[in-house]
């Protein structure tokens, strides 16, 4: 979701409350922020919580579909990282992949 759609899904709640509430949700880690690199700040629900998955952004419109990949490719791109990680001497904890690119609607 984008900011104003979290704003904009109740009207009672006060914009300064909403904010708030997403700041404490975000340190406390049971929501992320998606860098979609635009106007568009899009949060969504922590990975423990929904579950591994990658992202397809629109640098045009903003928007922003989850993606699955095939659990064989998966193993793969994890692999190949914790490969180069380990030849630098990096601990990797997670990875996070996003494709930027055009949605079909752009
Ligand atoms: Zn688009
Ligand atoms: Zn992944």
């Amino acid at each position: 979701m984008t900011l104003p759609d979290i704003v904009g899904a109740d009207p009672k709640v006060a914009r300064s409350s909403a904010y708030r509430n997403l700041d404490v949700l975000l340190r406390c880690g049971a929501i992320r922020r998606i860098n979609s690199g635009g106007d568009y700040t899009h949060f969504e629900l922590a990975e423990p919580l929904l579950g591994h998955h990658h992202h397809l952004i629109c640098i045009s419109c903003g928007s922003v579909e989850d993606v699955h990949l095939d659990s064989d490719i998966e193993h793969l791109v994890d692999k190949s990282l914790n490969e180069i990680a380990s030849r630098t001497g990096f601990t990797p904890t997670h990875h996070s992949l996003d494709l930027h690119g055009l949605c079909s609607h752009c």
